[in-house]
């Protein structure tokens, strides 16, 4: 149906006759002269039409809608000087349309403008999401993506003899922190498969099958509280490695990562990635993915006011919490009005948000005198004063602002008062990548709620060597790969010994009985040769988002749900009919209308 496409047209086919298909954009009427850009996938090319030089097109053109679907024969001129658009690339050109056939028209009026920068609600983006991704930015997120995951697989295919292999959608739960997305059995009354949450019993069953270097493009399904920017659906790269340290793992990994910026972007990463413990995370940025474009960094100072007079700050240390500092060099405490850290303010309010009772200050004046509201500096000892400024190694004109209370909530509160002054003040260079390993997690957590340990990544990661004494203190053999501040993505090395991996199940509260019901046949595959073992999952969603300097990970998959986890384009999740719900053995028990 065509002999060029119109994106890849240039003066050099001037007075080749070139058939083209493509829908209609940018329609002009010039008074007798009709103009529009015709578009396909690689680009737009301008078609020209007029009663006397193309005769024939000229009644078809003067019916075009925008956005119906045509094809063009003509041939390929110069335009008159002056007319030339230098933002196409095939500016420079123009065809008269000899013919001009309407493939299929538009015959209802569009819900949006496909073509253009009007904004458009992302209701109606979702709904009509052909349409959305009929146009530019879309249709190059979804190229983008595509390049990536083409680029990851032939690196890990051609050049590191990674296999690929599918795992199943429906199977038993795998644990990673969420609810599962159930499918009830037909077939056994009373029983459901899960959709896996991550491929990750599979992927270790296929160490054990010798599989040596596994990956997946893997779909995952995780029923989360709706948070910002998460999908029930959602794509990992995964993989799974027999044979390999922690060091290989690292290596690896950031080898793989740097070919992908380099062959998507031309950038070129230093190497190898820094790396922080979790502990080090939290003490200096509050959060364990922390954005080290900037370099604000929090200042622990619960020794120097442990008993000091200031009974908020004393409380805090002395009930297990912590005091911390964010200092805010002079130049840029400035911009930053005691109103708006005092109640009422906007970053009183960003803390108490994040769960902080408030937000104390000093400012250092000239001759490094103390200035705060009410009592503070009263109630601090020359010493205490002396010992604060050498700890933030504060100068005339900075700006420290406390957090004290529970570790976890002075380090909320001041990650998020980091975050959102590291983007007030522009600190950060829109065009920095920095990526950093964060490794040494713990290997649990105490759960306050349930009464009992949980795993921080999942059950099957290793407990550091060192650590093997004390497990509900461990550290686990675990990474997580942080870029801008957000987790791209993590993995562990892997219990593949039987008697580790119960004493873990043991940890977090399951009983044999139990364990032995759930992941029998992971155990019993542990005594049947397991290598030693290890992998990684990384959230390819994020990672092309990135890439694309997109804001959300809806903008870089193909068609997503609202953060209401509903399709508005096929509306689901739907009502199915009674014949359906009793082959299921199905029985629905609705909450009260309230
Ligand atoms: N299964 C883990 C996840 O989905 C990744 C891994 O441990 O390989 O986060």
């Amino acid at each position: 149906m065509r002999s060029h496409l119109c994106g890849q047209l240039s003066p050099a086919e001037i007075g080749q006759t070139v058939q083209l298909c493509g829908w209609v954009e940018h329609y002009r009427d010039h008074g007798g002269v009709i103009f529009f850009d015709l578009r396909d996938y690689s680009g737009r090319v301008q078609i020209v039409s007029d009663p006397e030089r193309t005769p024939h097109s000229y009644p078809v053109a003067q019916q075009l809608r925008l956005e119906s679907v045509v094809q063009v024969k003509g041939t390929v001129s110069q335009r008159p000087p002056g007319s030339e658009n230098p933002r196409l690339t095939t500016g420079a050109i123009e065809i008269y349309a000899a013919e001009l056939v309407i493939l299929n028209p538009v015959t209802r009026a569009l819900p949006f403008a496909v073509s253009g920068n009007e904004p458009v609600r992302e209701e109606l983006r979702l709904k009509y999401r052909y349409l959305a991704l009929r146009g530019d930015r879309l249709q190059q997120n979804l190229r983008l993506r595509h390049r990536v995951v083409q680029c990851i697989r032939r690196y890990l295919e051609d050049e590191l003899g990674f296999l690929e292999v599918e795992t199943p959608m429906l199977t038993r739960s795998t644990p990673e922190g969420a609810r599962d997305y159930l499918v009830p059995s037909r077939v056994y009354p009373g029983q459901c498969y899960a959709l896996p949450q991550s491929p990750q019993l599979f992927k270790q069953l296929l160490m054990v099958s010798g599989c040596d270097r596994y990956y997946q493009i893997a779909r995952c399904f995780r029923d989360e509280d709706l948070r910002a920017d998460r999908q029930p659906e959602f794509t990992q790269l995964d993989m799974e490695l027999s044979f390999v340290s922690l060091e290989d793992m690292l290596r690896l990994n950031e080898e793989l990562v740097c070919h992908v910026l380099y062959k998507i972007k031309g950038i070129q990463l230093p190497r190898p990635f820094p790396r922080l413990t979790y502990q080090q995370a939290l003490a200096q940025y509050g959060t364990d993915r922390p954005d080290t474009r900037f370099d604000l960094r929090l200042v622990d100072v619960s020794d120097v006011l442990a008993d000091c007079g200031f009974r908020v700050f004393r409380e805090a240390v002395q009930t297990g919490g912590c005091v911390k500092i964010l200092p805010v060099p002079g130049h840029h405490a400035q911009t930053i009005s005691n109103v708006r850290i005092k109640p009422g303010g906007d970053l009183f309010r960003l803390v108490t948000e994040a769960g902080a009772k408030g937000l104390a200050y000093i400012r250092v004046r000239e001759g490094y005198e103390l200035d705060t509201i009410g009592a503070i500096k009263d109630h601090l000892t020359d010493h205490q004063k002396q010992a604060l400024l050498e700890r933030t190694q504060a100068r005339p004109g900075d700006l420290l602002l406390f957090g004290a209370g529970p570790a976890a909530v002075v380090n909320k509160s001041l990650d998020h008062l980091r975050q959102h002054l590291g983007r007030e003040l522009h600190l950060i260079d829109p065009e920095a990548i920095a990526l950093l390993w964060v490794v040494d997690f713990p290997l649990v957590e105490w759960n306050p709620e349930e009464q009992r340990y949980e795993a921080l990544h999942h059950p099957f990661t290793a407990p550091h060597p060192d650590d093997v004494e004390h497990l509900e203190r461990a550290r686990a053999l675990a990474y997580d790969l942080v870029w801008n501040g957000t987790e791209i993505g993590g993995g562990s090395l892997r219990n593949y010994q039987r008697p580790i991996q119960e004493k873990i199940f043991q940890l977090i509260g399951l009983t044999p009985a139990e364990y032995e019901e759930k992941f029998g046949f992971l155990l019993e595959a542990l005594e049947y040769g397991a290598p030693p073992h290890g992998g990684i999952a990384y959230g390819l969603d994020r990672w092309v988002m990135l890439l694309a300097g997109a804001d959300s990970i809806r903008e870089v998959m193909a068609f997503p749900k609202t953060q209401q986890a509903r399709d508005l384009l096929t509306d689901a999740p739907a009502p199915v009919t009674p014949e359906q719900l009793q082959e299921l053995h199905i029985r629905f028990e609705l909450p009260q209308d309230e």
